[in-house]
């Protein structure tokens, strides 16, 4: 077979298993080939009966020698079947619940492998059982020996079980071609990796568990060298457009926008600007990320740099997630810029057709200096006179595609800033933003009070409200914020709305109040959203469309209803909306009353007020992947890597990419690799 066929030409695949197999992705022997175990199971060890104990997980190996079956429980609706097993050692009952279709293949003198938890057996007087088996095979008739090794289990779906999978990869062993090596001999030499199809095999049939390390290291390796190959290659690419936008030292303008800020710029607002400005006065297009926790103020050093590209001459755009912060930020922008010549426009998904067209006419002849907008900003139906510089505010549409492309479009590369408050570990920011350079800013403004943090239970609600109730009075505004919750959820969670409904017409009956949530209209949620900005609205009642970016130094309390709901990067984000201001600010956590993990990331979040940190302890509580789950950091899923985990492989991959760049022949290779596997994600580096 090939291995683009389709699965469907291996024996005993037919149209339903097919079905079933492509919602798990997989669709070719490639597919299938590239399907990794999730775990395994160490059958290297099988334990005599004699040796086992009550409370042991153990690998068994034993011969039926008698069956039983019975009914139990309420009206009999348990069938129970137990078989009773013999190893030449002692004898052992292996118990299944409502799996009345094995009696059939339990034919005493099968030999059965099982893997599970030993207990005492029923009534049985001190006799032993299993009854969890993780994994059990029954042997076929001239199987004799037990398998042993390491029993691999794949993710599947009802209906394609464990065995149907080992078999299937059997059949595919048995027919595929050899797997095309995609990293280069010398490479694989010096960093002493097995090859690709060394590794494919023995991921899915290995002998012990020393030989899944070194594959899966293998195969982790090959997906970060590649990924990071790409990276370095569009910076590359990047660097030799001699042809980026030149801009010239910060002039009147700039110095004039910079002294009428209401604040002064923070040590790490300064440098942070300082390293934009310099990149934006060479001739190699700027590609850099600045990375500051929520609250930070990323938004003035933005501002300064669009200055500066207008103060050039060029046209400057801000992208923005939503079209709630875009509209924030045209309008602190109109506001801080009122005095200056500088034009700025909205491009917004409201507009009528006719304001549209008119917007995009304005732009092309450069009647407008800086557009605000989502990422519909840099889509090709938008055509600039002279784009100067793109800002993206929370990158995450923002991905290495659009990066790339920018590369292709007009006749200067534009220089192009990516802000984040996300607050990504540097392994991470190495995989994600590879061919990006790093401002950091790691202070918050001064006069911040932190925010004080409480994590309570339901009972104290009333006397919760009426303290957010009491800051209202003394002039400030208020968050309430609620979970999303699904239609199909049965839990008795209440609302928005009800929550809404219950507030408004209680506890803060005469106080003006709002309710935004994403089932809104755009116009309906604009309008409360302009009234909170507004201060005419003293409480508002949400869901997390609230989540990015809004800025409110008015707003001191934030109550968060079902606290445990959440995660920590998501409460991180809704906590940076207060304490923006001179005031001192209060986040209240509700937690529904349940012990344990939430109220625990309720703690951390008493406890700790910087994003990373925060980020490490969600790592320590959930493991990783949760908080960065949420993130699309727009590389698609890595298969076998983790970037959290393989810190040491991504590092090696790393400077072997960067040994690479260095190499023609090599870089030839990857070339040609990446344009096969990774066209949907560096295709347009590739082609330039
Ligand atoms: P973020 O980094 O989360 O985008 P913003 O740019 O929205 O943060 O800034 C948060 C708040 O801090 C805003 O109200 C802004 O006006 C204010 N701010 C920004 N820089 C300073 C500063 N140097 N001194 C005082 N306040 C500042
Ligand atoms: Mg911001």
């Amino acid at each position: 077979m090939e291995l683009l066929d389709g699965i469907g030409k291996l024996s005993g695949v037919g149209p339903k298993r097919v079905a079933l197999l492509s919602q798990l992705g997989i669709v070719t022997l490639f597919d299938l080939l590239m399907y990794f175990p999730r775990a395994y199971i160490d059958q290297m060890t099988v334990t005599p009966f004699s040796r086992l104990s009550a409370g042991m997980e153990a690998t068994v190996s034993g011969v039926v020698a008698s069956v039983r079956e019975r009914r139990s429980g309420p009206g009999g609706r348990l069938a129970v079947l137990t078989a009773y097993l013999s190893d030449g050692t002692g004898y052992l009952a292996m118990t299944w619940f409502n799996q009345p279709f094995l009696k059939k293949k339990l034919d005493a003198g099968r030999r059965i492998f099982a893997t599970g938890r030993v207990d005492y057996a029923y009534g049985g007087h001190g006799g032993l059982a299993m009854t969890q088996m993780s994994a059990f095979e029954i042997l076929e008739d001239g199987e004799g020996a037990p398998r042993g090794g390491m029993l691999p289990v794949y993710a599947t779906k009802a209906n394609l079980n464990q065995n149907f999978f080992r078999g299937l990869m059997a059949k595919a062993f048995s027919r595929k071609p050899e797997l095309p090596e995609v990293i280069p001999e010398g490479v694989r030499k010096r960093y002493g990796l097995m090859g690709r199809d060394q590794a494919v095999a023995a991921m899915h049939f290995p002998k012990s568990s020393g030989e899944i390390s070194s594959a899966r290291a293998r195969l982790a390796f090959e997906e970060l060298y590649l990924i990071q190959c790409g990276l370095l290659l569009l910076k590359k690419r990047t660097r030799e457009k001699e042809q980026g936008v030149r801009h010239l030292m910060s002039g009147g303008l700039v110095q004039k926008v910079e002294a009428s800020l209401p604040f002064r710029l923070t040590g790490g607002q300064s440098k942070a600007w300082r390293e934009i400005a310099a990149d934006m006065e060479k001739p190699v297009p700027m590609r850099r990320l600045v990375q500051g926790d929520v609250g930070s103020g990323k938004t003035a050093v933005a501002l300064l740099a669009l200055v500066k590209t207008v103060e050039n001459g060029y046209q400057g755009a801000l992208m923005a997630p939503t079209e709630i912060l875009a509209r924030q930020h045209y309008e602190t922008f109109s506001r801080l810029l009122q005095d200056t010549e500088v034009r700025i426009g909205l491009l917004s998904g409201k507009l009528t057709a006719k304001q549209h067209e008119e917007m995009l006419a304005a732009i092309a002849a450069h009647d407008v200096d800086i557009v605000v907008g989502t990422h519909a900003l840099i889509q090709d139906k938008v055509v600039y006179d002279e784009l100067g510089l793109v800002v993206t505010d929370e990158q995450h549409r923002f991905g290495i595609a659009q990066r790339a492309e920018l590369n292709r479009r007009g006749a200067k590369t534009p220089d192009v800033l990516v802000m984040t408050a996300t607050p990504i570990p540097r392994t991470m920011t190495l995989t994600v933003y590879g061919d990006l350079d790093v401002s950091r800013i790691e202070e918050l403004p001064p006069g911040r009070k932190p925010v004080r943090t409480f994590a309570r239970t339901e009972e104290r609600r009333a006397l919760i409200y009426a303290f957010a109730k009491k800051e209202i009075e003394a002039g400030r505004q208020a968050y309430v914020v609620c979970p999303l919750i699904e239609e199909s959820e049965e839990m008795e969670l209440p609302s928005a709305e009800a929550i809404y409904q219950e507030l408004s017409g209680g506890v803060f009956r005469g106080i003006p109040c709002g309710l935004v949530h994403g089932k809104l209209k755009p116009k309906e949620k604009e309008a409360v959203m302009r009234s909170f900005y507004e201060g005419k609205t003293k409480l508002l009642v949400a869901t997390t469309v609230i989540e990015v970016g809004v800025d409110v130094p008015n707003a001191t309390v934030m109550v968060v209803e079902h606290a445990e709901r959440f995660g920590l990067a998501q409460l991180h984000q809704l906590r940076g909306r207060i304490g923006r201001g001179k005031y001192q600010s209060y986040c209240i956590l509700i937690g529904g009353g349940k012990e344990g993990m939430a109220n625990e990331r309720l703690r951390a979040m008493e406890r700790t007020a910087s994003g990373f940190d925060l980020a490490e302890a969600d790592l320590r509580l959930r493991g990783p992947g949760q908080f960065f789950g949420s993130m699309q950091h727009g590389l698609g899923d890595l298969k076998v890597a983790n970037v959290l985990r393989d810190t040491d492989i991504l590092l090696r991959a790393r400077r072997a990419a960067m040994e690479t760049m260095e190499e023609a022949r090599d870089m030839r290779y990857v070339i040609e690799v990446l344009r096969i596997n990774y066209r949907d994600r560096f295709g347009n580096i590739l082609d330039a």
